[in-house]
């Protein structure tokens, strides 16, 4: 018997997946029960691994990072993130100053964020509203 006519075990979440079918690969199975578990789709496909007279699957979950996580847009990678004594830079577009990440709020900018620092932007309110 080759190992392509054992049946299919999918596991995700400690919940084995009936398979749907021989038609349907790995991909198609996950995609299949996102409708189920929407957050599927983002993870990984490990396997297939011998067990049991069995061929598993297991779709692991993407790992979360707790706290601040930013992914840089490639046209930003360039110029951000910026390292400067193990701390992630960016900087003000207002004063031109290299800060810490949190010294900015969430924005359209760079990473996601103002492209100005919470100062500049206070400065920039208070301007506004004298
Ligand atoms: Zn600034």
């Amino acid at each position: 018997m080759s190992h392509d006519k054992l049946p299919r075990v999918f596991r995700y979440n400690n919940i084995e997946l009936e398979d749907p079918g021989p038609e349907h690969d790995a991909v198609d199975v996950r995609n299949l029960y996102s409708a189920t578990y929407p957050e599927i789709v983002s993870a990984a496909i490990e396997g297939p691994e011998l067990k049991d007279g069995k061929r598993v699957y297991t779709f692991r979950r993407a790992v979360g990072t707790k706290g601040y996580n930013f992914v840089p847009r490639p046209a930003a990678r360039k110029a951000f993130p910026k390292l400067v004594d193990g701390v992630d830079v960016k900087r003000c577009a207002g004063c031109k100053v290299d800060k810490p990440l949190p010294a900015f709020s969430k924005g359209t900018g760079p990473a996601g964020l103002h492209r100005h620092c919470r100062e500049c932007q206070k400065a920039w309110r208070a301007r506004r509203a004298a």
